[in-house]
């Protein structure tokens, strides 16, 4: 069982399978070239596969699989396919833009993937495409589609932006109670890669847009992890994840495996352990120490103070989100 030095019992852990992305949205990476690669850095994912297994021995029972875009790596079904048949326990998650899940969703769910995130900001084409900078749109919809009939629970993730897609809060939410989908905000969490120029809205600007429709009752915490969960009087659920709270960090169970072989404590605290070389050795002994070290050093609290200015340095699609 893996506990951290503030009594937090860290069970999941976000892996990241690639900095690549075939969208540049602008609160992640919108300035990366367009012939980014980051082939040459990539942990292969045999190796990857055999940390997993000593996290999971080591006590994770959740795991999600992020990027950049991790349906831009070859044989991800496989490698879920491995995740699944050494815990036939583990809760196996997804996060992607949709781009793929029309081609993919089928056999993401043969490999034994339980749930998919999928990440849209707006139902307007154009929005869509001033966010990511890709005329998107069709192809993520039909990739929602797809992942439903295939018969996957699916949240979609949403960044409302002020001036952006604000007004496409209602309308979002109002397609995942036809859909049955959990729509989950997040708040924009500022950083070095994204443009500068952008404001999100906070978790009291999000309910009020909605209550201006609907009733909202908040509901009790069942699961450990930060996102906060509402229901409307019709039974709709959605969830919002607020990191601008300042009691965000106290539920905090996650530590996150980036594609290079790093494990993150923390999104928004620099210090990080480098695990690499014991991944790719395949030495189970320095791994597990690895993950150790990462849990005993986590961090009470994020180091991330708007008021002082300080921005998380991490991109995003390094750590996975
Ligand atoms: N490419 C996949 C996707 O977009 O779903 C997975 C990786 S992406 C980094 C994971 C999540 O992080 C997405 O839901 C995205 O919206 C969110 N994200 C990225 N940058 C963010 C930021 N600056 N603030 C809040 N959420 C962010
Ligand atoms: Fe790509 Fe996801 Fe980042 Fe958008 S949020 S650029 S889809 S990694």
């Amino acid at each position: 069982m893996l506990i951290d030095s503030f009594d937090r019992k860290i069970e999941y852990l976000r892996v990241s399978v690639t900095k690549q992305c075939n969208f540049r949205c602008q609160y992640c990476m919108p300035d990366t070239p367009e012939n980014f690669s980051d082939t040459s850095s990539l942990i292969p994912l045999d190796k990857m596969l055999e940390f997993i297994k000593v996290a999971i021995d080591e006590g994770i029972k959740k795991i999600r699989i992020t990027g950049g875009e991790p349906l831009l790596r070859k044989d991800l079904a496989n490698f879920i396919a491995s995740i699944r048949s050494y815990s036939p326990e583990i809760e196996l998650a997804l996060t992607t833009n949709g781009f793929f899940l029309k081609q993919y969703a089928q056999a993401l769910k043969d490999a034994g993937l339980n749930r998919l995130n999928i990440s849209l900001d707006s139902l307007q084409a154009s929005k869509v495409a001033l966010i990511s900078k890709r005329d998107v749109l069709p192809q993520i919809l039909e990739g929602i589609d797809e992942a439903q009939k295939v018969g996957f629970p699916i949240k979609v993730n949403m960044v409302p932006l002020k001036g952006i897609n604000d007004d496409e809060i209602l309308p979002m939410l109002e397609y995942a109670m036809q859909r049955k989908i959990t729509l989950r905000f997040i708040e924009f969490m500022e950083n070095d890669h994204a443009r500068s120029h952008l404001k999100g809205l906070n978790e009291a600007e999000i309910l009020h847009i909605i209550s201006q429709k609907y009733r909202i009752i908040e509901v009790p915490k069942q699961t450990l992890g930060p996102s906060k969960s509402y229901q409307l009087e019709n039974g709709t659920k959605f969830g919002i994840i607020a990191p601008h709270n300042d009691d965000f960090c106290k539920s905090c169970n996650r530590i996150r495996l980036t594609s290079e072989g790093t494990i993150c404590p923390c999104l928004y605290y620099q210090e990080a352990v480098d695990a690499k070389e014991g991944i790719l050795e395949g030495d189970s002994q320095k791994m597990r120490e690895s993950i150790r070290l990462s849990v005993k050093n986590k961090p009470e609290k994020n180091q991330w103070d708007l008021e002082q200015n300080e921005h998380s340095a991490r991109a995003f699609y390094y750590t996975g989100g």
